[in-house]
């Protein structure tokens, strides 16, 4: 195969565009094989950008990834609208933590108590102290955290100015399903296995570097050797879209909820859209929208700021998080050389964006990726060739 370009990424949601955008700013021939690049899960997330109020015990290691990514946002964000000339949504706003009823309160204490030994900067509020801060949130909430450093990305427009950067940098688009990646030997055999490109319908594209980023489809190409194919699986998250005022928004920043031990969250956005989400169901590659799932995200979103019922219902649809066995991406090198694995972001994508693509940019220039990625090899679910 010969090649044509210096790197093909597999899959255009947030995570490849990203690292296509980075390694075309680097210098390099790069293209983008999807058949609807930007439509992915990352066309339905949430866009919070929320490391320290998503933090889940047991998940520490995690946390030392997403807050090194949240700071690399400010500049990022810099970066693609300086590219495109357009306004991403990055808000600063903060995210507000609040709990209904006393179970959920104790939880809230715990959840502080766990942010606090972890040196994380976050401000416990009084149930008044919540209402002065956002006056529709329910008078019955019993208490808050205030965590200043979670901040909000919208991500439709995140994921389009991406497209705009990547195809200002000279990324060609592919608008085809990749079917099967090249490989040429065979990993721990004499001589290895190297990465040759992407076979696609009718169309074979050759590259020494081939970046695997197709979210919870990156397991189901061809051509992958045994102990390289990641294992991520689809987690089905269905969300809402309620229409606002923008003169007079219900909300100034991001509100999570803990109502009766379900998680409810809910993302203003400047023009006056509230993002009211999700779900997290296990249904393999199933996107449809429940009317249970509508309705008890409503219910939910109904106890935390009872004003939501007032909005118009613009959209409910479900995505697919490409979910992995520890919850964490699987970003770098395999054992196939020149073939690079950036998935299994689960609840993070939109969050790892910046530091995913710096890696992949890094690695395929042949440069020392940053530290912060080393525990999330893909090699570490590596098993051996049957
Ligand atoms: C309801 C919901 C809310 C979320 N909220 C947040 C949030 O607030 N903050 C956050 O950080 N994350 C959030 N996430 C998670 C985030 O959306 C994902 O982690 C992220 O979008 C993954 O990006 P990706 O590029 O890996 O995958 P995707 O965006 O799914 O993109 C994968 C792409 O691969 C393409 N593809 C598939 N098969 C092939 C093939 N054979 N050949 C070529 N291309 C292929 C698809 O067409 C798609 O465009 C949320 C997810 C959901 C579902």
């Amino acid at each position: 195969m010969t090649p044509r370009y210096d790197a093909i990424v597999v899959g255009g949601g947030a995570i490849g565009l990203s690292s296509a955008w980075r390694m075309a700013r680097a210098g390099m021939e790069v293209a983008v094989v999807d058949p609807e690049p930007g439509r992915g899960a990352s066309w339905v997330a949430a866009g919070m950008l929320g490391p320290v109020s998503e933090v889940h015990y047991g998940e520490e290691g995690l946390l030392a990834l997403t807050m090194a990514s949240a700071r690399r946002w400010p500049s990022f964000a810099a970066e693609l609208e300086a590219d495109t000339g357009s306004d991403i949504g990055y808000r600063t706003t903060g995210t507000l933590v609040v709990d209904v009823d006393d179970g959920d309160r104790a939880w809230s204490e715990d959840l502080f108590r766990f942010q606090c030994s972890l040196g994380l900067e976050v401000e416990r509020l009084s149930s008044r102290r919540v209402r002065e801060l956002e006056p529709a949130v329910a008078p019955g909430v019993r208490s808050g955290l205030l965590v200043k450093g979670d901040h909000q990305v919208q991500t439709r427009r995140f994921v389009s100015a991406l497209l705009a950067a990547a195809a200002k940098r000279g990324v060609t688009f592919h608008h085809q399903p990749a079917t099967a990646v090249d490989v040429d030997g065979a990993p721990g055999t004499a001589g290895g296995a190297t990465v040759r490109g992407v076979h696609c319908d009718g169309t074979q594209l050759g590259a020494p570097v081939v970046v695997l980023a197709a979210g919870c489809w990156s397991g189901s190409l061809a051509g992958l050797p045994d102990g390289v194919v990641p294992p991520v699986r689809p987690v089905k998250g269905q969300i809402l879209r309620l229409s606002g005022d923008a003169e007079r928004p219900l909300l100034g920043r991001s509100v999570r909820g803990l109502v009766q031990g379900a998680s409810v969250y809910l993302v203003p956005r400047a023009d006056g859209t509230l993002v009211v989400g999700a779900t997290m169901e296990e249904q393999g590659f199933d996107t449809t929208v429940t009317a249970g799932a509508v309705y008890e995200l409503l219910r939910d979103a109904r106890r935390v700021v009872p004003g939501v019922t007032e909005l118009a219902l613009i959209e409910a649809r479900a995505g697919l998080r490409p979910g992995s066995p520890d919850n964490a991406p699987l970003v770098g090198a395999t054992t196939v050389d020149g073939l690079l694995l950036a998935t299994g972001h689960y609840r993070n994508g939109i969050l790892l964006s910046p530091l995913t693509a710096d890696t992949v940019a890094a690695l395929a220039a042949g440069h020392e990726p940053p530290a912060e990625m080393a525990p999330f090899r893909p090699t570490r679910f590596a098993t051996a060739p049957s």
